[in-house]
């Protein structure tokens, strides 16, 4: 019987594990290796007084299913709940005041100029600019190019700067003038070949099939619970607190090494961040280390302050605040947990997460908790005018939270596959390589597993119609 590891429980590394228990021939070992005491990496959620803080991920993007999909195979399709259903998104700070997001983005692009006209985020001459968008020529973007540079070029910088680059940067916690255009929007290139002007493009996108329904959901007791689940419903051999040191191609199989002992196994799934990747593999393997040395992050935070309504009530009708570079503030981000989903009881304090860091932002974890809280309160206190005194802070660090989509992202990964496609039974996931999200992770770590589990002569044939994975 083959002996199969994962290393890494982050979603990527459980999906991974789950898909290979399941579709293994019965007997098979499944090792899952994991430097921290407990799963999920990325995901964590804190619940305190009944209200739930989550420390990273809060959204599970339905227009991708795989994430949906995965919690309904866990049982948990009744603890999904959705927008609060007043709630009509966020604002956008800029130059001192707080301005609606102007209606109709897709993609980054404003597909209803007209709403831009009443928006006080642009002057005039930007908003004029915009719709130079409908008769400029085509920019080439072959092999590749920067998603900012697309965007400024057919809008304006206005529009890059201070609508689409704070919308992506709680996406990609990164600068919009450096991320591919083809890892993060491959589809402007062709509505650029095909329509000339992408607000054209957009206007005629059809809705996309088959998908009804909220845009996000996410679990009333955190996202953290799909992560509990998935562990205890798959019979995998756990190794938590046993980080992997070093990953050795060895007699056709591969030596994995770890301060308790030495593993030999036939398949392997690494779904670690590229620089943990690179550490463990790069000896081995100089080429792949290189490549993943090429993915840059970017280190985030996220503090969660806890008020009696009393004390702060943000509005019903907004989800939070966005804050474009340039304003002087670490702060990208704030969500107004109880205004953004319909929790089945009103939560007893309204809970506020500020989000810090981007992307260039070097040195912001070596403050220690009391200076982010701190630094986090006096931001809010800008951008909001909130000066109350929270009833509980609580800081999540995130080092090396977001890898960061360079132009060139695609054919890097594609040249990291290259290397590694030596060792079919090899194979890497998770949110370095192809999508950001816990959808696309979920999907890569079942892509991950399928490939081994062939490489290795293990898979199982599955009946028709059960593969069905959204991925
Ligand atoms: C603040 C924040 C907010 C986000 N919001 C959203 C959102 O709302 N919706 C969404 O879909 N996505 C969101 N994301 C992105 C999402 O969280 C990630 O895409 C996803 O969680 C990444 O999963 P992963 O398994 O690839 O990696 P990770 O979660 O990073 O897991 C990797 C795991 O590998 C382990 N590991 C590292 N080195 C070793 C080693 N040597 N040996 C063994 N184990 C090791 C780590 O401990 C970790 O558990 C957010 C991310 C952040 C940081």
């Amino acid at each position: 019987m083959p002996e199969l590891a994962v290393v890494g429980a982050g979603i990527a590394g459980l999906a991974a594990a789950r898909r290979l228990v399941e579709r293994a021939p019965a007997g098979t070992v499944v090792h899952v290796f994991e430097a921290n005491a407990r799963a999920g990496g990325a995901i964590r959620s804190e619940i305190t007084a009944g209200v739930v803080l989550e420390a990273g991920p809060d959204s599970l993007l339905t227009r991708k299913p795989a994430a949906v999909e995965l919690c309904r195979a866990l049982g948990l399709a009744d603890e999904l709940i959705g927008p609060a259903p007043g709630a009509r998104g966020a604002d956008i700070f800029w130059a001192g005041r707080l301005h609606p997001i102007p209606p109709g983005l897709m993609a980054g692009v404003p597909s209803r100029p007209e709403t831009l006209w009443r928006s006080g985020l642009l002057s005039w001459s930007a908003k004029l600019r915009a719709l130079a968008d409908l008769w400029r020529p085509p920019k080439p973007t072959e092999p590749d190019a920067s998603l900012g540079e697309l965007l400024a070029y057919r809008f304006g910088p206005q529009v890059v700067d201070r609508l689409v680059a704070p919308l992506l940067a709680g996406i990609y916690a990164g600068d919009i003038r450096t991320l591919s255009l083809k890892a993060t929007f491959p589809q402007l290139a062709a509505w650029q070949d095909q329509y000339g002007s992408l607000i054209r493009a957009a206007r005629r996108q059809p809705p996309p099939a088959g998908h009804r329904g909220p845009p996000f959901l996410t679990l009333r007791t955190g996202l953290e619970r799909m992560v509990r689940v998935l562990v205890e419903k798959t019979s995998a051999t756990w190794h938590f607190g046993e980080p992997v040191r070093r990953v050795v191609p060895e007699g056709g199989g591969f030596r994995l090494e770890t301060d308790r002992g030495r593993y030999a196994v036939d398949g392997l799934v690494l779904a670690t961040p590229a620089p943990r990747t690179r550490e463990m593999l790069g000896e081995a393997v100089p080429e792949a280390g290189a490549l993943l040395a090429e993915i840059p992050y970017t280190d985030l935070a996220v503090v969660g302050l806890l008020f009696r309504p009393a004390a702060f009530s943000p509005p019903r009708d907004k989800t939070g605040v966005l804050v474009p570079a340039g304003q002087g503030l670490a702060l990208t981000a704030v969500t107004f947990v109880g205004s953004k989903w319909a929790y089945p009881e009103p939560p007893p304090y309204e809970a506020v997460r500020v989000f810090l860091g981007r992307a260039g932002d070097a040195g912001l974890l070596e403050h220690d908790d009391d200076a982010l809280v701190a630094r986090a309160r006096a931001e809010l206190e800008r951008v909001l005018g909130v000066r109350a005194e929270p009833e509980t802070a609580r800081v999540f660090r995130h080092p090396a939270g977001m890898p960061q989509y360079r132009v060139g992202h695609l054919d890097r990964v594609a040249r990291l596959e290259q290397v590694l496609a030596r060792w079919p039974q090899l194979r890497l996931a998770g949110q370095a390589y192809h999508g950001v999200g816990i959808p696309d992770n979920v999907a890569d770590g079942h892509r991950a597993a399928d490939a081994v589990l062939a490489a290795v002569g293990a898979a199982v044939p599955v009946a028709l119609g059960t593969r069905g994975d959204g991925a």
